[in-house]
């Protein structure tokens, strides 16, 4: 986990979604502090005030918040348009918000499902393709992060909307590299374990919980939002100048199948 600050991102216009708390104000923090611009949105606007100002100063001008649901075609125009307008322009996004409904199988409703769906799936979708738009015309070499989750690989039962989402989330991003791989845009993912953030306060907040997570987690802790927007830099920055559609995950050893640490099977 760093706390390192430095100028690699200077003069970079960065948009991150979902960036009221948890990852996506980390994501943002960690933009800043290396020299980023960034453009920060979330549905609700006085949470994104609150972050703009912790947010370090940069030098290549102020950041703004772009409040608005991704989840609607509309509101992403506005988002983008805003964001474009007013730093300049755009050089890295960064698709975070998503969410979860838990549900027996049997019982999900389609509207919790498509909802997941509209946020994690379409949200995606619809912002990469106003990046690209953007992109392509004005000759920029994007490069976007997308934040899905180990269960693009892990099922996980009770939230099948959830892993659903994540797993088409993957095969996006893997598509959209290949597309858009020779004019230089690169498309990746981070696909974080269990981390401690507000979404996971029922059990980041109960010390016998905390334990029993920690316990199913190879490195026996759970991340911090930090750590995953460190990965989200690296795979911003120059220093991943040759990686494109890949899933980098970050989760303390969780897809290497923990039981398996002690021979069981033979
Ligand atoms: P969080 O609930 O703390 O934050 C989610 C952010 O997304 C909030 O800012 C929220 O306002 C925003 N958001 C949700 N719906 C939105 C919408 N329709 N339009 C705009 N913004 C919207 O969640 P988090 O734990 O920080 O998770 C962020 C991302 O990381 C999600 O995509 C999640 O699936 C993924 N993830 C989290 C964990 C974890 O353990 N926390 C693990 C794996 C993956």
């Amino acid at each position: 986990m760093s706390t390192t600050s430095s100028k690699r991102f200077e003069g970079q216009k960065v948009l991150i979604t979902g960036a009221s708390q948890g990852i996506g104000e980390a994501a943002a923090q960690y933009f800043a502090r290396h020299g980023a611009q960034v453009a920060i949105n979330g549905r609700k606007e006085e949470k994104l005030r609150t972050v703009l100002e912790t947010l370090p100063k940069v030098s290549g001008g102020e950041h703004v918040i772009v409040a608005g649901d991704v989840s609607q075609e509309e509101s992403i125009d506005k988002i983008f348009q805003k964001s474009i307008e007013t730093m300049g322009g755009l050089d890295i996004l960064i698709c975070n918000a998503g969410y979860q409904i838990p549900s027996p199988s049997e019982d999900i409703t389609l509207a919790d499902f498509e909802g997941v769906m509209a946020v994690n799936v379409t949200g995606v979708m619809l912002c990469c393709r106003a990046a690209l738009r953007y992109w392509l015309k004005a000759g920029v070499k994007g490069r976007v992060v997308v934040n899905s989750s180990v269960h693009q690989l892990i099922p996980k039962p009770h939230y099948l909307g959830y892993s659903a989402s994540k797993g088409a989330v993957d095969n996006i991003v893997r598509t959209l590299a290949l597309e858009y791989a020779s004019r230089g845009i690169r498309f990746n993912t981070v696909a974080p374990g269990a981390i401690v953030t507000p979404i996971n306060d029922s059990w980041v907040k109960d010390p016998e919980q905390y334990k029993a997570v920690a316990s199913h987690i190879p490195m026996k802790r759970p991340g911090e939002s930090s750590e995953i927007a460190d990965a989200m830099g690296f795979l911003a920055s120059e220093e991943s100048s040759y990686v494109t559609g890949q899933t980098l995950y970050v989760d303390g050893g969780l897809t290497l199948y923990g039981d398996f640490e002690k021979n069981w099977s033979s």
